[in-house]
C-alpha cells in the first residue's frame, strides 16, 4: 500500500493513518495515533537507512504493513488496548428516583390506526411494492409474510418515511403521512426496528437504548454541550434503565451493546424503538437467527406490548412464530398483495 494515490501531499494520508492507528471512535485515539506516528516516523527515518544501507522513504513500507495488520486484527485502533489498562466506572450513571416519562395515550382498541391505500414504490423498472393496501387497527398484531424480495422491507420504509412512495396514500391516526419525513413520522408515534441489528459499537446497552429518546428531550445542542441538560439526561437515563429492566436485561446495563448475543441485541433494538413512545411498532424479521428459547421470549414480549395497547406490524418468515402470534396476516409476492385474513385461513 502506497499513500500517493490518496492525495498530492503525503500529509493528507498521514492524518488518516494517525486516526486509524489511534482509534477513530475515541478522542484520545487521535492524540495517541499522532504521537505514535510522529515518534515512529522519526525513529524509522534514522534507523531504516542504517539497516538497509540506502536512503529513501522506507518508513512508508513499514507504515503500510502496520496499517494492514491493524485493519486485520485491531480495527478499533490502539486506544481500546490502552483504555483497558485504566478501567473506569460506568459512563452514564443511573439515578432511579425519577418518575416515569409521560406516555402518549393509546387510541381506542380496534379503531383504524394505519391505513395503506394502493401504496406503490418503483426503483426504475422494478416495482418493489405494487399498489398494496392493508390496514392495522389499534391493538392488533398484523403479520406481513412471504419470500425474500417480496417488498416487505420496502413497505416498512414507505410507512416510516425512509422512502417516498411513488404513488398511493398512507395515513396514520387519521392524517396523511406519506409526504412526511421519517423524523416527523416517528414523532407521531410510529416506531420501528430495521432488519439488520445495528447497535452503536463502543456504547453501552444503556446508552444505545437512551438514543431512542432523542425526540423526547427538549434541550438543544448548545445547552447540551455546556451540560445544562443534566436533569433531563438523568430522567431519560433512568427511564432507559427501567425499560431495559422490563425486558430482563438489567444485568447488562453497562456492557458494550455489541458484545451481547444476537437475541438480546434484537430485544434491545425493540426497546430502543419503544423508547420513542410509539403507538404503532414495526418489526422487520425480529425472529431471524434467534434460537428457540429466544423466539419464545420475543413472542412473549410482543404479546405483552399488545396487551398494553400497542399495535404491531410484523414481517417474519418463521411461520410457527407468526401463526401463534398474529391476529391477521397479509401475504405479499413480487410486490403484490395476494392474500389477507386470519392466520389459519391464509
Ligand atoms: P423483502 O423485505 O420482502 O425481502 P425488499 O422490500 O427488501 O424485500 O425488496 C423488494 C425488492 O426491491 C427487491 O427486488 C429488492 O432488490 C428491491 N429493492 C429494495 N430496495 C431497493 C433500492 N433502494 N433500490 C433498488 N431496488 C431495491
Ligand atoms: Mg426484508
Amino acid at each position: 500500500m502506497n499513500p500517493t494515490p490518496f492525495g498530492q501531499e503525503r500529509g493528507d494520508i498521514e492524518f488518516l493513518f494517525m486516526a486509524v492507528v489511534g482509534g477513530v471512535s475515541h478522542v484520545w485515539g487521535a492524540i495517541l495515533g499522532a504521537t505514535i506516528l510522529t515518534v515512529l516516523q522519526d525513529y524509522l527515518q534514522t534507523l531504516l537507512p542504517k539497516l538497509i544501507g540506502a536512503n529513501g522513504n522506507f518508513e512508508i513500507i513499514v507504515f503500510g504493513i502496520v496499517m494492514v495488520l491493524l485493519l486485520q486484527y485491531a480495527r478499533q485502533g490502539v486506544w481500546p488496548f490502552v483504555a483497558r489498562l485504566f478501567p473506569r466506572g460506568p459512563r452514564a450513571h443511573v439515578p432511579n428516583h425519577h418518575e416515569a416519562l409521560p406516555q402518549r395515550s393509546k387510541p381506542a382498541k380496534s379503531s383504524p390506526l394505519l391505513i395503506v391505500e394502493k401504496a406503490r414504490k418503483q426503483f426504475g423498472g422494478l416495482v418493489a411494492v405494487n399498489d398494496v393496501s392493508f390496514d392495522v387497527k389499534a391493538g392488533e398484531i398484523i403479520g406481513l409474510i412471504r419470500p425474500n424480495g417480496a417488498g416487505k422491507s420496502t413497505t416498512f420504509n414507505l410507512v416510516t418515511g425512509v422512502l417516498q412512495a411513488t404513488s398511493g396514500a398512507i395515513s396514520f391516526n387519521g392524517t396523511r403521512i406519506d409526504k412526511l419525513i421519517s423524523r416527523q413520522i416517528v414523532k407521531r408515534g410510529i416506531g420501528r426496528m430495521f432488519q439488520h441489528v445495528k447497535m452503536l459499537p463502543g456504547m453501552t446497552v444503556l446508552e444505545n437504548v437512551a438514543i431512542g429518546a432523542h425526540l423526547r428531550g427538549s434541550t438543544g445542542v448548545w445547552r447540551s454541550i455546556v451540560r445544562l441538560n443534566a436533569t433531563e439526561e438523568a430522567r431519560l437515563m433512568s427511564e432507559a434503565a427501567r425499560q431495559i429492566a422490563r425486558v430482563g436485561l438489567e444485568k447488562h446495563l453497562y456492557s458494550e451493546a455489541d458484545s451481547l448475543a444476537l437475541g438480546q441485541q434484537r430485544i434491545l433494538e425493540i426497546v430502543r424503538a419503544l423508547y420513542c413512545d410509539p403507538t404503532l411498532l414495526l418489526l422487520d424479521e425480529p425472529a431471524a437467527g434467534l434460537r428457540y428459547q429466544e423466539k419464545l421470549q420475543l413472542a412473549d414480549l410482543i404479546r405483552k406490548l399488545r396487551d398494553e395497547g400497542m399495535s404491531i406490524l410484523l414481517v417474519e418468515h418463521d411461520m410457527d412464530f407468526v401463526m401463534n402470534l398474529t391476529d391477521r396476516l397479509v401475504v405479499m409476492e413480487f410486490g403484490t398483495k395476494i392474500a389477507e385474513g386470519l392466520p389459519t385461513d391464509v
